[in-house]
């Protein structure tokens, strides 16, 4: 099914560094098994396919898809899916393997995979992008499945995207399976199948984290100031739970222009305006435009980046004011970027922590589908902050007995359990 691309990748994150460079740190600092090592320093398997669909003009165009799965010790891989003209193999990979650790990390019977599809959704209507969607998966064929490969939403993707491809997997096996293949995907709408509270999953678990961190620290959240970069389903939802804790929205960012409000920013009014707009902050009126240029300056004690990697670098890092970095994107903070802020004494609650949330709630979506249940959202939330609570204080832990800081600490804890899987199990045959 797999197939290779002629084709270079267009942009490059550089996020496959940043990753390594993470997991040889941490796996110096443990003193990781050699073998196990070497295992965990390379992808399982990585898909590239190219497919064709009709567009709405009539004409064909081919488009690339990916999808790489780092490691399966744990549990069928699993991960999101992202539409954007950032996807490549560099880029899936760095995630794939970032998956993996959060996985292990949160304590999740998966392993880690990422793809996508280079593109820019914008450029297409519904209709095409449901046909874009459909061929993927197509494509994909019996490379994803719900004991072998569990995609779920991820930037530009969403529960709508998630159900028609759960509709294409089960579509293509015999009727009588269809039910048994529902749980290929998570992120699916209520309605076909999906976990209610699934939609607000990774922004509850950042606020989650925050709500540790403020324990620890001996912090009261109520009037703190807060920024988030990415006004997504990540931004907005951590934004939406935050003022639930008396925190203050003062600025936003998206992909189309950024925004400050030292009274305050209605992070309710903001949704609806970009829902109007196309999913687009420009001309938003409850918030004074700013220069992007100025926006990590803006003085707050809380910064959320929630959209790309590698955000925060050493070209910017210097400006945050923050006393946390609560990263609810996936590797948004490169390793110049990170030493500045270490220099700063911000402290940084780590993507593989911060924003397990999300695979939190896909685990008991995959679950709920398994088992034929539906789930109240209130027990939904109640156990995604149990399992919060539970990552934050062992990464705490481990932070404190190996002197590191909580990117390290949630390293240690997530190829600890790795480790201790294959020394278990050992190697087939
Ligand atoms: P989304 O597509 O819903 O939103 C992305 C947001 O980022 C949009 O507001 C977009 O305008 C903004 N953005 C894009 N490029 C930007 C740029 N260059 N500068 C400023 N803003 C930019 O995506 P999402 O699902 O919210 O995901 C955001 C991040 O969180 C990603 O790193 C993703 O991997 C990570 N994440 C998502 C989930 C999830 O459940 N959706 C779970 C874990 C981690």
């Amino acid at each position: 099914m797999a197939t290779q691309t002629k084709e270079a990748p267009v942009r490059k994150e550089g996020m496959y560094e940043v990753v390594m460079k993470q997991f040889t740190h941490a796996a110096d600092i443990m003193k990781l098994e050699p073998g196990v090592r070497k295992i965990l320093s390379k992808t399982n398997t990585e898909i590239e396919v190219n497919f064709p669909v009709r567009l709405d003009n009539g004409q064909i165009e081919v488009f690339t898809g990916y999808r790489v799965q780092h490691n399966n010790a744990l549990g069928p891989y699993k991960g999101g899916l992202r539409y954007h003209d950032t996807v490549d193999l560099d880029a899936a990979r760095a995630l794939a393997i970032w998956m993996t650790w959060k996985t292990a990390l949160a304590g999740l019977p998966f392993g880690g995979a990422k793809g996508g599809i280079h593109i820019n959704p914008k450029n297409y209507s519904k209709s095409e992008l449901e046909r874009i969607t459909r061929r993927f998966t197509y494509a994909l064929g019996d490379n994803i499945g719900p004991d072998l490969d569990i995609p779920a939403p991820d930037v530009n993707t969403n529960a709508q995207i998630m159900a028609w491809i759960a509709d294409t997997f089960s579509s293509t096996k015999s009727p009588s399976t269809r039910f048994a293949n529902l749980h290929v995907v998570t992120g699916k709408p209520v309605g076909a199948g999906g976990l209610a509270g699934r939609d607000r999953a990774t922004g509850f678990g950042v606020v989650a984290n925050i709500k540790n961190w403020a324990k620890l620290k001996n912090v009261d959240l109520k009037g703190k100031r807060f920024i988030v970069q990415g006004f997504g389903n990540v931004g907005y939802w951590t934004a939406h739970f935050l003022l639930k804790e008396g925190c203050i929205l003062v600025a936003v960012q998206d992909v189309s222009a950024s925004f400050r409000n030292d009274k305050g920013i209605d992070p309710e009014a903001m949704l609806e305006f970009s829902m109007a707009n196309g999913r687009s902050l420009k001309g938003f009126t409850g918030a004074e435009e700013i220069d992007p240029g100025k926006f990590w300056g803006v003085p707050c004690d809380i910064c959320v980046p929630a959209a790309l990697g590698n955000q925060i670098t050493a070209a910017n890092a210097d400006q945050i004011t923050a006393k946390l970095l609560a990263e609810g994107a996936n590797g948004p903070t490169d390793i110049e970027g990170e030493a500045i802020l270490k220099k700063k004494g911000v402290d940084i609650i780590p993507d593989i922590l911060c924003n397990s949330g999300g695979v939190i709630g896909s685990y008991y979506e995959w679950l709920q589908n398994k088992r034929a249940e539906i789930w109240k959202i209130e027990e939904v939330l109640e156990m995604i902050h149990d399992k919060i609570d539970t990552s934050f204080g062992k990464v705490a832990e481990a932070a404190e007995k190996y002197k590191v800081d909580w990117r390290m600490g949630a390293y240690i804890v997530a190829l600890q359990r790795l480790e201790d899987t294959y020394m278990d199990r050992g190697i087939f045959p």
